[in-house]
């Protein structure tokens, strides 16, 4: 699923595939959409400028897709059902054709020029090349790098010049789905050795057998096009990806459909019409209708239903392909329930309890609900618990309809187990395996590559561009890879910051929990606790040296130790401290400061010689350095005789 957040910085001005508005960036000045996969429109549906340039295709099925976010009115107690779609952009999204470059014109003194290349990944898929002011870039969008395709590419007139080394890219921003060194995902199936694998299964079945395929995104049309070709039938489709796919039997500006859709929707000949491989004709063999909602020969008839996968372990166990680098249920009318911030989840969840009484079935439906709020997209999928009402429901409805998780799970486990003989994999991989990848940055040897799908929270050294790709680029400054290094050195460093800063709070607490029997100050806590430990509430010292809290707060311990630390003895509270209390907190503040060298040490019961040797364990551990906390708080004396103590540390 892409994470890319749509800025390039070769060309800033430009946004592509991520059309929210960034707080640190000015709007674009043009934005480019590559395909129609939902993890690439986010924000499309709000934007009223700039111009939008895309295939041809892609411009017909946006202006078509239709969604249906579902957003829960508590003060009505009602599911409020919407129709979102993209229709309002017809006039923004400017179609350019393939192979083509375009020069657009930004500002009178500001052009680039663009060219549209197939990206072998679903209908309307394209990568774009950018170039213009000394720069130039290859932005893939998703593409599937096969060999035959990566040849294509370095024989296409335009990208020539930059596969033979008469012109450097100067970055590559590339779709990383699968580029990780993992055996697994190395080498995958060609499609074609996927879609012979498929016919070769499919002609053991008899000739009256019903297939259904779950193309469950858009990306299978060739899928579709060779079993029709070679079943020599037509492939059901349900009315609304039918009417998708007819849109582009006609251009929107006269003149006949798309080469690249033809087969799938027909074209005009002459005076009569050829159709294509789909239909919405039940009554044929091949099936890709709306898995909710099946239509008569699927309801009545027995079927073999058929799953692509991306590729096969060594073991031959499959590796599924549904919800893999995004657009999950694209192409059918999505439901779905949003989830904009956390009290909605709250609410929902409160309604869950209310009308779930199987505790089981509460804490997975509570399960699915946090997982789908912790998505990137933020919203909990409607369809797979069977709504398909497009009108509103009462919330009570939809918590019900929550609580048949289980046997919706259910029924899906026995459909798996009961189909050894009902089902057929394939390997059909719509993005590239890592050594595709290679491949295609091999052809092309930019200066740099940068990833498109990125784990954050998983990433390590072992996918930074450089381990992955260093070896075949022309430079060696990765720019993402050091984002990363940076931020994650920042989580460290905040991290430790933390443990330390807690540490010594504890430390505080328990030192003035022992009061007066502990004979020195302790210096200014760090200016930033509060914001590292999220904590404003830092006990009785906070609160009774409220007013000094700034000024025992410098960077500079030694100077603020000296000229306005606080007594502890000073801030005991009488009535909390008993003699138990303080000997159980000098024990703990003991085994803290000796830590496991000495932990057999007698605990003298000695209030005096207690603090005598807490305080040259102290010191001692702060010089060598075995308890970092100690660093952070400054010890200094503070009896009656300054001069003495300060000899004795
Ligand atoms: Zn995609
Ligand atoms: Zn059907």
């Amino acid at each position: 699923m892409s994470t890319f957040n749509g800025v390039v910085a070769e060309f800033p001005f430009v946004r592509i595939d991520y059309f929210r508005k960034i707080s640190d960036k000015p709007a674009p000045l043009v934005c480019f959409l590559s395909h129609v996969h939902s993890d690439h429109l986010q924000g499309l549906e709000s934007l009223r400028s700039p111009f939008i340039y895309c295939s041809a295709v892609t411009r017909e099925l946006l202006l078509r897709i239709e969604k249906y976010p579902h957003r829960m009115n508590f003060s009505k107690g009602i599911l409020e059902a919407r129709k979102q779609h993209y229709g309002h952009l017809a006039k923004l999204l400017r179609p350019i054709p393939l192979n083509t470059p375009t020069e657009i014109e930004l500002t009178p003194l500001k052009r680039i020029r663009v060219t549209l290349l197939e990206a072998n990944h679903c209908a309307g898929a394209v990568m774009f090349l950018i170039e213009g002011q000394g720069k130039a870039i290859l932005y893939t969008g998703d593409i599937r790098a096969e060999t035959w395709w990566v040849d294509s590419l370095t024989r296409n007139p335009v990208l020539i010049p930059y596969a033979c080394g008469l012109k450097t890219l100067d970055n590559i921003y590339l779709d990383t789905t699968f580029a990780v060194k993992s055996d697994i995902y190395r080498n995958f199936a060609p499609k074609a050795e996927g879609i012979k694998e498929l016919l070769e299964k499919v002609e053991k079945y008899p000739k009256d057998t019903i297939f259904y395929l779950r193309a469950w995104t858009f990306g299978y049309e060739e899928v579709w096009q060779a079993l029709s070709a070679f079943l020599d039938s037509k492939v059901h489709v349900d009315r609304y990806q039918y009417d998708l796919y007819k849109a582009l039997t006609v251009r929107s500006h006269g003149g006949t459909g798309f080469d690249t859709a033809t087969y799938l929707s027909g074209f005009q000949l002459g005076n009569g019409f050829v159709p294509g491989c789909l239909t919405s004709d039940e009554s044929v063999r091949l099936h890709s209708c709306e898995p909710g909602a099946f239509c008569q020969t699927m309801k009545s008839k027995k079927s073999v239903f058929i799953t692509p996968i991306v590729t096969r372990h060594g073991n031959g166990v499959d590796v599924p392909e549904v919800g893999a680098g995004g657009g999950k249920g694209d192409l059918y009318q999505l439901h779905e329930l949003e989830l904009p911030d956390e009290i909605t989840v709250q609410r929902l969840e409160e309604l869950l309890s209310e009308h779930i009484t199987d505790e089981r079935v509460l804490s997975q439906a509570k399960e699915t609900l946090k997982l789908a709020f912790a998505s990137r997209h933020r919203a909990l999928s409607l369809d797979e618990f069977g709504l398909a009402e497009d009108a509103d429901i009462s919330l009570k409805d939809l918590a019900s309809m929550l609580g048949n998780i289980r046997r919706l799970s259910n029924r899906n486990l026995d459909e798996e187990t009961s189909a050894d003989t009902n089902s057929i994999t394939f390997p059909y991989s719509r993005h590239s395996s890592y050594a595709e990848l290679c491949e295609l940055v091999q052809a092309f040897r930019p200066k740099e590559v940068f990833p498109c799908t990125v784990d954050e929270n998983r990433w390590d050294e072992s996918v930074s561009m450089e381990s992955l790709f260093a070896h075949l680029c022309s430079g060696s400054q990765f720019v993402h890879d050091k984002h990363l290094r940076d931020a994650r050195g920042e989580i460290l460093e905040q991290e430790s910051k933390r443990i330390r800063y807690t540490i010594m709070r504890d430390t505080r607490r328990q030192l003035q929990a022992m009061g007066s029997k502990v004979h020195f100050n302790i210096g200014p806590l760090p200016h930033d606790i509060d914001q590292i430990l999220d904590d404003h509430s830092q006990g009785s010292y906070e609160t009774t040296t409220a007013t000094n809290s700034q000024s025992t707060r410098e960077d500079d311990h030694e100077q603020a130790s000296n000229t306005s630390s606080v007594r502890i003895s000073e801030q005991r509270n009488e009535g909390k401290s008993t003699p138990v209390a303080e000997s159980a907190s000098q024990e703990l503040i003991c085994e803290l400061v000796i830590g496991s060298q000495d932990t057999d040490s007698e605990v003298h019961s000695s209030s005096t010689s207690n603090a005598r040797i807490n305080r040259l364990r102290a010191f001692k551990a702060a010089r060598t350095g075995t308890f970092d906390a100690w660093n952070e708080i400054s010890i200094v004396s503070a009896g009656n005789n300054h001069a003495e103590e300060e000899v004795e540390l």
